[in-house]
């Protein structure tokens, strides 16, 4: 008998804020993604083992890492 384990990352948008850009310096649209990286036994997610966020540029590309109290930041401000 063997047991296969693995990961998978799924990404997610979870709302689009508009600010000025740091690197770019438009206001354009920037996206802010969640990743959840999940633990697999035979590719069925079991359970997450790491969480990160990080908004998008739609404009430059500039990625950049958020902290929680930032996301629910954005979330809070986002028009939906
Ligand atoms: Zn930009």
């Amino acid at each position: 008998m063997f047991l296969l384990f693995g990961t998978r990352a799924g990404e997610t948008v979870l709302t689009m804020v508009v600010f000025v850009c740091s690197n770019c310096g438009v206001s354009a649209a920037q996206r802010v993604f969640k990743r959840v990286t999940r633990v697999t036994l035979f590719f069925v997610p079991l359970f997450p083992v790491s969480t990160s966020h990080w908004n998008e540029c739609s404009n430059c590309g500039l990625t950049t890492q958020l902290t929680k109290p930032q996301v629910d930041n954005a979330l809070a401000w986002s028009p939906s």
